[in-house]
């Protein structure tokens, strides 16, 4: 529970006094509170219990194929974190009916369940209705919604937008099930329209979004992993140095592993054996950095790695977040 209150304050007795009302009383017999300031977007809001917020996206009826597709509920939790959502609520979601039993069941419902109380589980058994199988989707809908908010850190009081819903997906690989006018929409690109008087010869192909999208997040190198390579059989081999200018490419997006701020270059590890004649380091090893740590570095190692932390330790980050991001895959 989320609560916006506003304090009458004794300054000279250096107290701060809340009437938070017996609703919201509960949250202080729990012991500690978080107080921090209102936050822009919900300082319209009067005082008392913050609102959970409207999802518009429940009621775009173009992101149903999405939310409803198998994958995207599996990615979500799956139909039994489904039933245990709904469980956590109470209420017959059936709207007819002038008496509802106060136990309630799960009755499956694809694409997911409904919440219905024994009563009208009896009578709704084994029926399909165009009501059911709203509530159905509904159901799935701000499931998967609710869920894709926790996965991205945000409360129940943010409003959802389709490119945070988009970039959810990519996250849980599930590009390929995003919806071709749910991809437009999301790269703000027109919706395709076929004029319906149209030769043939004046349909110029149009890249669809969904491969625009799936071009952009392939990983940008694929390991191969050979365990018995010619190297292995050979007595003394020949380092072979590990080119990859893509990856260098990506670890350059990357934040600078010294201060933060946007890297420049990509920084090949030197010292612990490497950097040396004939050991430069393959391009794995390589380190997001700034112009000028990067010089810092450069200039003297040993004073860079006490200052900012050991070079092989931001390179495990590296890799454990291109790893993380399916960019090494
Ligand atoms: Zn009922
Ligand atoms: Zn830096
Ligand atoms: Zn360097």
């Amino acid at each position: 529970m989320r609560v916006i209150l506003t304090p009458e304050i004794a300054p000279r007795l250096g107290l701060a006094l809340f009437r938070p009302g017996s609703d919201v009383m509960a949250l202080f017999h729990q012991g500690r509170v978080l107080i921090e300031c209102v936050p822009e977007h919900l300082k319209h809001l009067p005082s008392g219990i913050v609102p959970a917020a409207t999802q518009p996206l429940c009621d775009d009826k173009a992101l149903l194929a999405f939310f409803t597709n198998a994958r995207v509920i599996q990615a979500a939790g799956g139909l039994s974190t489904l039933k245990a959502s709904l469980l956590r609520e109470n209420g017959c979601q059936y709207p007819h009916g002038d008496y509802h039993h106060p136990e309630m069941v799960i009755m499956p419902y694809p694409p997911g369940s409904i919440r219905i109380c024994w009563h009208c589980d009896n009578k709704l058994r084994e029926q399909a209705t165009e009501l059911l199988a709203d509530l159905a989707h509904r159901n799935v809908v701000e499931f998967v919604i609710a869920s894709a908010l926790r996965n991205l850190g945000f409360d129940d009081t943010h409003q959802l937008t389709l490119p945070e819903l988009c970039w959810w997906a990519i996250r849980y690989d599930l590009v390929d099930c995003l919806p071709e006018g749910m991809a437009r929409r999301a790269l703000r690109m027109p919706q395709d329209v076929i004029p319906s008087v149209s030769r043939e010869c004046d349909i110029v192909p149009d890249v669809p979004a969904t491969s625009i999208i799936q071009e952009k997040v392939k990983p940008v190198f694929k390991l191969k992993v050979d365990p018995e390579s010619p190297g292995t059989l050979m007595k003394r081999p020949k380092r072979i140095r590990l080119e990859k200018p893509t990856y260098l490419q990506w670890v350059k997006t990357q934040p600078c592993e010294g201060c933060g701020s946007p890297a420049d270059d990509p920084h090949h590890l030197i010292g612990w054996g490497q950097g040396g004649m004939g050991t430069k380091a393959h391009d794995v090893l390589s380190i997001p950095l700034c112009r000028t740590c990067h010089t810092e570095l450069h200039n003297d190692p040993v004073k860079f790695e006490q200052k900012h932390g050991s070079q092989p330790v931001m390179i495990i980050r590296v890799i454990d977040r291109a790893c993380s991001l399916g960019v090494l895959a």
